[in-house]
């Protein structure tokens, strides 16, 4: 049994009901976390406000800086801990849940050198005036965090917002969040102030609403559907109470005859493949330049038809879906692609030795899915990759652009100046040109356009979405 953590102990739901977690790799339930509600949520938010005014304001940037470096390595102590929780919570393979617990270690040392380097500037102005800007913390942030990336999601949002001098209430998801229990725990461990870090767990309508709605939140960091990042934003517009939202997208790898398919077709495979397709930045739609499209598909049909899926202990290529619902969902986009007579290139395997009970899917390859088709246009959050041709690089352009979202894209070319006009062309959050992803990039500023969200976590940037800017005019003469 799973208790919420809030100042610095484990606490039980004063609703006394608890949801089961399941095992994705064979869907038997495994353990129990609390069912939290509003009165929880209120308990963290107090906790979190003492924390933030007896002890955590007081922390120098340097102090908080060895604080989180302290979290970094003690993290990095229990990183074979952590990614087995991981693993078995979320169905990743050993590979996955490892670099997971990786990035979670990276994200705090990444954080723990930046807090002492943000800071305000001195603007010129009138005679006799001197004018300066300071960087303060929101104050009590609040983080919804999905259930694909629990570890790299927790660090990059609440590092960033640690390092800012904000104190966290934490709701993660229902489906996976024991890894983040444990951390805030070790947090404990290396010394972090009761009420600077809090996890409330539960369902996204009870708990997750009233952590949008409570009125001691100062801003809140959401990732996760579009369609709950509308409900958020209007919940906290109430309040005018400021939001960031990584919504997700439908981002394309684009692939000119120039390119360098040694180098594109792993990158291509992985970006879809990774975590099952569950992943925000996924690279789920493949445009193809109509010189190469038929060499290319053939190519990467093969490569699709060696890949294998099962339980996450198994470290296969992908692990199952996080849950049946999901595995449901998937499985909709694909008799939608057979209803719409859309061409399937070729399909993975799921291994003999998964569960007949576990959510799994094998790996799936289309080609030539119209444009306007729900299959190129809305996120399947699984291992489903569409494929598409192109004339040249405006019609590429006009299909890249042509979703509601703008995420991430990845351009695959030789040619130096087409490099840099497509980087400027597409419209999405990060361009990855001969690359894709960047291995993580925890120093990369990340985030979207249009459907995708707004505001930046990750890199240094994400301290200026985790902070409030004041303008001091000092009048002296
Ligand atoms: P998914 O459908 O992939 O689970 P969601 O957007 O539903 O993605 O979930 C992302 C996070 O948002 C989870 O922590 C979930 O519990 C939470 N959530 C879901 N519904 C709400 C809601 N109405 N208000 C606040 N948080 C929510």
């Amino acid at each position: 049994m799973q208790f919420n953590y809030i100042a610095n102990a484990c606490t039980p739901s004063s609703s006394g009901r608890t949801i089961a977690m399941l095992d994705p790799s064979d869907g038997q339930p495994y353990d129990e976390i609390q069912r939290s509600n509003a009165a929880d949520l209120d308990l963290a938010v107090r906790a979190a406000r003492q924390g933030l005014e007896a002890v955590w304001h007081k922390f120098s940037a340097a102090e908080r800086g060895r604080l989180l470096m302290r979290l970094s390595l003690k993290i990095t102590e229990h990183a074979d801990e952590l990614s087995a929780i991981e693993q078995r919570d979320c169905g990743k393979p050993t590979k996955q849940a490892r670099a997971d617990a990786a990035a979670l270690a990276r994200y705090f040392e990444f954080y723990a050198g930046a807090c002492d380097k943000l800071h305000g500037e001195t603007i010129p102005y009138l005679d006799g005036y001197s004018v300066l800007t300071w960087r303060e913390p929101h104050g009590v942030t609040g983080h919804i965090i999905p259930w694909n990336y629990p570890m790299q999601i927790f660090g990059r949002s609440v590092g960033g917002a640690l390092a800012a001098g904000n104190v966290c209430v934490v709701k993660p998801a229902e489906d996976a969040c024991l890894s983040l229990l444990r951390v805030a725990q070790l947090a404990a461990e290396v010394g972090f102030p009761a009420g600077v870090i809090n996890i409330v767990t539960g369902y996204g309508h009870e708990v997750g609403d009233a952590l949008a709605r409570h009125p001691g939140i100062d801003h809140i960091s959401f990732t996760g559907s579009p369609a709950i990042g509308t409900l958020i934003q209007q919940v906290a517009a109430q309040r005018h109470c400021p939001v960031t939202l990584e919504l997700g997208g439908k981002s394309p790898q684009i692939v000119f005859a120039d390119a360098d398919l040694e180098a594109a077709v792993p990158a291509i495979i992985s970006g879809i493949v990774q975590n099952s397709g569950q992943t925000c930045s996924a690279g789920s739609r493949l445009l193809v330049d109509l010189a190469i499209y038929e060499p290319l598909l053939e190519r990467l049909g093969q490569a699709f038809e060696n890949l294998r899926v099962g339980p996450a202990a198994m470290d296969l290529d992908l692990g199952p879906l996080i849950r049946q619902q999901q595995q449901q969902r998937v499985w909709d986009f694909l008799s939608d692609a057979q209803v719409a007579n859309i061409t399937m290139v070729a399909q993975g395997k799921v291994v003999e030795e998964a569960p007949q009970t576990g959510f799994y899917q094998a790996p799936t390859l289309l080609r030539d899915v119209p444009v306007t088709h729900r299959l190129a246009q809305e996120e399947v959050f699984g291992p489903v990759l569409v494929a598409m041709s192109f004339r040249d690089e405006d019609h590429a352009v006009e299909m890249a652009n042509a979703t509601p979202f703008g995420l991430v894209a990845g351009v695959w070319t030789a040619d130096g100046a087409r490099q840099f006009r497509m980087a400027r062309r597409i419209r999405s959050g990060q361009v990855f040109i001969n690359n894709y992803g960047a291995g993580g990039g925890v120093e990369l500023p990340f985030g979207g356009i249009k459907s995708s969200g707004y505001g930046r976590e990750k890199g240094v940037e994400a301290l200026h979405g985790f902070t409030t800017l004041k303008t001091v005019a000092i009048k002296h003469g």
